[in-house]
């Protein structure tokens, strides 16, 4: 269950503003921009955390090991130096592409399966488009094939939605699993920022 452990993000306020994996969690209380909190909510730095974790039997969240220190996953942390979570660029790749767009065709507005998914070079690069988020879409396989080398105002196929670089959130990672539950140490920080 390790790999799937989360963490819950909260700003400065003790708001909750993202949710991260326990990877990216341990890292921010690593390099010192957040701070572990148990279940009362009590601060640890990261040697503080290690410290701790070695008399810990068991966490709520799991542990993990390297070969010299076991550390509990934190179910929460807060964000010391920011209130935003530190930004990081998404990969430009075709499952991203196809993630953004939510695996719809930009040109029919269809939902298929990734198997049947291509991406489209809205400006076709043979006209000099670019290959890049602002110029590249998802499309089924006929649209593809229909638009060929053409412009969409060309083709007389318009675009759904106007494609655009997004931005990463850790909050992102929780959206394709919208039926995972949600741990109980979450419920209450998580009621005052929905009110
Ligand atoms: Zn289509």
């Amino acid at each position: 269950m390790i790999a799937m452990a989360r963490t819950l993000v909260l700003n400065r306020s003790y708001r909750a503003i993202a949710v991260a994996d326990w990877q990216r969690a341990l890292t921010l209380v690593y390099i010192g921009l957040a701070e572990a909190l148990d279940a009362e909510l009590t601060p640890y730095d990261f040697s503080a955390w290690v410290a701790a974790s070695s008399h810990w039997v068991e966490a709520p969240a799991g542990f993990v090991s390297s070969t010299s220190v076991r550390l509990a996953v934190p179910e929460v942390i807060r964000l010391v130096r920011y209130d935003r979570v530190p930004h990081r660029e998404v990969a430009f790749t075709r499952h991203n592409v196809f993630a953004r767009d939510g695996r719809r065709c930009a040109y029919c507005g269809r939902r298929r399966p990734t198997e049947e998914l291509d991406l489209d070079h809205v400006v076709p690069r043979s006209r000099g488009g670019g290959h890049s988020w602002t110029n590249v879409v998802t499309s089924c396989r006929p649209c593809n094939l229909k638009k060929a080398d053409k412009l969409p105002e060309e083709a007389g196929m318009p675009l759904k939605f106007r494609p655009s670089k997004p931005r990463w959130t850790l909050l992102g990672s929780l959206l394709p699993h919208p039926r995972r539950a949600i741990p109980a140490s979450w419920k209450k920080l998580l009621a005052p920022a929905q009110a």
